[in-house]
């Protein structure tokens, strides 16, 4: 078979040179023009029987280009398959982040740019192990660019792993260590809302785990957090600056301020209505 497929392969090349002189005889394609069936030939070019077979059938260009839009049609769906399954482990403790991307985004903030560098710098980010620490007050977008950043990584079939700390915490113990095993091998693990658990010495430890699991796994790692940067040079107490020391050895700090994304969307929601509804806006036609 393997022979077959050799000569099939030698002969059937696309480019048609062999069939000059000799394609009078065979029926060609009324959309191309091509023949729609080839002789046998050997390296060299001359004619043989194979298998008692001189010819063999042949693909037309327009059966060519058939072939290529299923394959790719065929690509794309295997691609969109593993986007969603991947997307769907990534935001399993939060659905609605599947939708957050850049291009939805209207922050204008320079820690926006920094995001969107990052995911598009993603290879060398990876291949050097840089982390970014996402920190600033409450509603200025520090999720809404994390999850962007899972997502367009998604899109190019990254394993991304987006979870907050309370999600390990309230584990069973058999769920929290495959929590632990998904921390250690996801390609980019984004801890959303870090300081928000129970600050206990049981979540200490937790966040410790987590933290470590990840240190230990020499990947990249985004957390996001409404901790000043300033707390988390100083802990106040030992279990806290292991931590910490950790979230700042690995990640970068990114400061996100002002430009409140609540009252962002708050605006485009109203906007969107305004159009949905019909409803002109000021100053324009
Ligand atoms: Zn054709």
């Amino acid at each position: 078979m393997e022979e077959i497929r050799k000569i099939i392969m030698m002969t059937s090349d696309a480019s048609g040179e062999n069939l000059e002189n000799d394609n009078q005889q065979f029926a060609v394609c009324s959309v191309c023009g091509e023949p729609l069936q080839d002789f046998f030939r050997d390296r060299a070019g001359n004619r043989v029987t194979f298998m008692g077979h001189s010819t063999h059938p042949r693909r037309c260009a327009c059966q060519r280009a058939e072939d290529e839009a299923k394959a790719a049609e065929h690509e794309h769906e295997r691609h969109m398959s593993t986007v969603d399954r991947l997307s769907s482990i990534c935001f399993a403790g939060n659905p609605a982040m599947r939708e957050l991307t850049f291009e939805e985004s209207k922050l204008d903030n320079p820690a926006v740019v920094i995001c969107r560098k990052y995911a598009e710098g993603w290879e060398k980010a990876k291949a050097e192990n840089l982390g970014m620490l996402l920190w600033g007050d409450v509603g200025t977008g520090k999720s809404y660019m994390a999850a962007s950043i899972a997502n367009a990584l998604l899109q190019q079939e990254v394993s991304v792993r987006m979870l907050n700390l309370s999600d390990v915490m309230n584990a069973t113990f058999e769920s929290r260590e495959e929590l632990l095993r998904a921390v250690r091998q996801c390609s980019l693990l984004i801890i959303d809302d870090y300081g928000m658990e129970r600050d206990t010495e049981f979540g200490n430890e937790i966040a410790f785990q987590v933290i470590d699991a990840r240190y230990q796994s020499r990947k990249p790692l985004i957390v996001t957090t409404n901790l000043s940067l300033n707390t988390l040079t100083s802990p106040k107490d030992t279990d806290h600056k292991r931590v910490y020391d950790r979230i700042l050895e690995m990640c970068s700090p990114v400061h996100f301020e002002g430009g409140s994304l609540r009252p962002g969307i708050r605006k485009r929601k109203m906007d969107r209505l305004g159009e949905i509804l019909g409803i002109k806006k000021e100053g324009k036609e």
